[in-house]
């Protein structure tokens, strides 16, 4: 194998939703910028719905504004959150509302494959873009530039590495940072449905007995479902064919949107709290889950990963003209910018799971008068949704 040198100012490796934007982002500010990805593979011709959403908040929809990749989705597919009712496992209900909270939405249901082909789109128009479709698997770094070397035998050069490259970071390894995973010992398992009631634009969350289910609304009618299952429930689940999934739901979720139809196949994802103890070192930043995994029960981890793209992105564009891309300096300002946001959404999500993971009455019934008491004061509920906001 050949190898040729090629120079950038930056080289993101990981080509999941945060990695593509992260390339996007510094691409469309004049950055000459290497993704090293594997290409995705398409969703089967005729798929009605992709099991992989998110709930994406007013933050990564003003992103994706900005990079103009938002305004090239399919609106027909974008799923808006007016309300959100949330249920205890001892009948305390907790209501947010967009009206309430006087904003246009609390969140997007958005389908995994509709961003990323929208992201596909604009990466392959940007002249300053080079896509790798390989993986990084050396990397080497001095006063002068990062090196990294790839599965191809190409060598890329640039002042600054994003690792972008999940809960499972190479980069990560590579920098020597220390990464601290605790199993939630759940599954996350995924699938969409054909509801029989209209959702009213409603997500809807359940706690039941230390699991956490939630329906998140889609077009026409249809729910994606989250259901935060222990491991061994989850794989039974999974097991389920379609009719006894879609009733095992209807039952879970009290048939408060009437009979299911379970429309794509089940997907189960391992859960965890993952920290990392710093976020740079000489030449590279880290963002996304590589850099923090959190318990999807807020809907909340791509968001904070676009979060670190915006941060990295603002940082970069206010760099003085005599400091290259990997100047310490702007890292550390980086990092700063992330800690507090990071920080506090972990300990919201790890907290809750915590909450509601302890068996027994006398747990349930705090836990419960704890969601009344936050119901009956405004103040608590609107700062909870401007956390959620994002
Ligand atoms: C069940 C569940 C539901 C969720 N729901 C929500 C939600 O509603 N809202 C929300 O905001 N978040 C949600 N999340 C969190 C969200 O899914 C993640 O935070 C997000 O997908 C992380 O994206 P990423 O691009 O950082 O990582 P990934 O999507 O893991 O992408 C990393 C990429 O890097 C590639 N890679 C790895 N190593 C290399 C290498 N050496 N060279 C090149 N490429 C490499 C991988 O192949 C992969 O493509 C949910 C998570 C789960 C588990």
């Amino acid at each position: 194998m050949t190898s040729h040198l090629q120079t950038f100012h930056a080289v993101v490796v990981g080509g999941g939703l945060v990695g593509k934007t992260a390339a996007l982002a510094l691409t469309q500010s004049g950055l000459r910028t290497a993704l090293v990805a594997s290409t995705a593979a398409p969703l089967p011709p005729g798929a009605a719905f992709d099991s992989r959403i998110y709930a994406l908040s007013s933050s990564s929809q003003a992103l994706l504004e900005r990079l103009r990749v938002w305004q090239a989705l399919d609106r027909s597919r974008l799923g808006p959150v007016f309300d959100m009712r949330v249920f205890g496992d001892a009948r305390a209900e907790l209501h947010f509302s967009a009206f309430q909270a006087s904003v246009p939405q609390l969140a997007w249901i958005v389908e995994s494959s509709l961003i990323e082909q929208s992201l596909d789109t604009a990466l392959r128009f940007q002249p300053n873009l080079t896509w790798f479709d390989s993986r990084a698997q050396g990397m080497t770094v001095d006063a002068a530039a990062a090196q990294v070397t790839l599965a191809n035998g190409e060598t890329l050069e640039a002042d600054l590495v994003i690792g972008a490259d999940g809960a499972h970071s190479w980069v990560r390894a590579q920098m020597g940072a220390k990464a601290t995973r605790r199993d939630y010992r759940q599954t996350g398992v995924v699938a969409n449905f054909k509801a029989e009631k209209p959702h009213g634009e409603t997500a809807y969350q359940w706690f039941r007995d230390t699991e956490i289910i939630a329906l998140l609304p889609l077009p026409d009618d249809h729910v994606s479902l989250v259901w935060s299952a222990r491991t061994d429930h989850a794989d039974a689940l999974m097991k389920l064919d379609p009719a006894q999934l879609s009733a095992e739901v209807e039952k879970a979720t009290e048939n408060t949107l009437g009979k299911l139809d379970c429309v794509t196949p089940a997907q189960g994802f391992p859960l965890a709290l993952q920290t990392v103890d710093r976020l740079i070192a000489p030449r590279v930043a880290l963002v996304g889950d590589a850099a923090h995994i959190i318990h999807p029960l807020a809907g909340q981890g791509m968001n904070l990963g676009l979060r670190d793209v915006a941060a990295l992105a603002e940082v970069i564009a206010n760099k003085e003209a005599f400091r290259d891309l990997g100047d310490p300096v702007l890292l550390r300002r980086y990092e700063r910018a992330r800690r507090e946001d990071i920080q506090k959404l972990m300990a919201a999500t790890d907290g809750l799971q915590r909450l509601f993971s302890v068996p027994g009455t006398l747990a349930r019934t705090v836990r419960n008068a704890g969601m009344a008491l936050v119901g009956a004061q405004p103040l608590i509920k609107r700062w909870l949704v401007s956390a959620a906001l994002g």
